[in-house]
């Protein structure tokens, strides 16, 4: 497939405790998920067909990637990435064999999922298409989704944000047929997000996240790891001048001086 179909390996050490504020959509991925990627043969015991694609959707920087990531790994899985609009336009006149040899693929590694980002790029609306291209990819989509038996122990994950612009026969059943929204978070939510992203800060005494929590209405958790890199960095502008970089490594005492604090980033 070459470097662009972007088989990942499952080594970096992602969790389920890396995602916040999304319990419930969790507990629902998990079952249409990792049950039968695990567990095929519950599925073939009780004669139903294992779910083939799961829709996820929800405004940017929620943690749709993020979470088909976590999947893949917590399952041992391969993960096999692509972006819609990479395929449209990067493999453009080739999008359909692309997208023919990442299922190719999968079916041979074993239990894997395809993660499908954007995927609005990918299967718009075909009456309101007006490419050939585009009819095309999305023809080819679910020519692949229809071929995939519960045998092969694929499952293709979906992310946009878009999710009334796709087309409508992606969303039937035996194809994209359970959907899950991720939202924006709520206040709880916003909290368990700022404390996986401060996990290995050296937090200044006065910082307080409840507070933090609740003077972030509307940050998603893209922007709430944001907020913490930009804390860290602060503190590092600030430390610079006094640091001599000439020294081959920052001494331990002047280490420990470092602490990140907050509060300038919300007022
Ligand atoms: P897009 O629609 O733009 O692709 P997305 O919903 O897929 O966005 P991610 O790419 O998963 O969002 O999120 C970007 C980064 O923001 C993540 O890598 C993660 O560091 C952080 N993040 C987002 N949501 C969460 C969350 N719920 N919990 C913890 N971190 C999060």
């Amino acid at each position: 497939i070459g470097d662009e179909a972007e088989e990942e390996t499952s080594s970096s050490s992602l969790s389920y405790e890396d995602v916040g504020g999304v319990k419930p959509q969790l507990a629902r991925i998990r079952e249409m998920i990792e049950l039968p990627l695990r567990y095929p043969e519950l599925f073939d015991q009780l004669g139903i067909d294992a779910p083939k694609g799961v829709l996820i959707y929800g405004p940017p920087g929620c943690g749709k990637t993020l979470i088909a990531r976590i999947i893949a790994h917590e399952t041992e899985a391969n993960f096999f990435s692509v972006s819609g609009p990479e395929i449209i336009h990067k493999f453009y006149g080739e999008s359909e064999a692309h997208l023919r040899k990442i299922f190719e693929e999968a079916g041979r590694k074993g239990p894997s999922i395809i993660f499908i980002d954007e995927i609005d790029a990918i299967a718009p609306r075909r009456d309101q298409v007006v490419g050939e291209v585009e009819k095309r990819v999305v023809a080819q989509l679910l020519a692949l989704m229809d071929g995939l038996n519960s045998r092969q122990n694929i499952i293709v994950i979906a992310a946009t944000n878009l999710p009334n612009l796709l087309d409508p026969a992606l969303r039937r059943p035996g194809r994209f047929d359970r959907e899950i929204c991720i939202p924006i978070p709520d206040r709880d939510g916003r909290l368990q997000i700022l404390e996986i992203h401060t996990r290995g800060m050296p937090l200044a005494d006065d910082v307080k996240m409840n507070h933090l929590a609740d003077v972030t209405h509307g940050f998603v958790g893209a922007d709430l790891e944001a907020l913490c890199r930009e804390a860290a960095m602060s503190v590092l502008r600030e430390i610079l001048p006094s640091i001599n970089l000439s020294l081959a490594s920052i001494p331990c005492e002047q280490l420990a001086k470092l602490h990140v604090g907050m509060a300038d980033f919300l007022v």
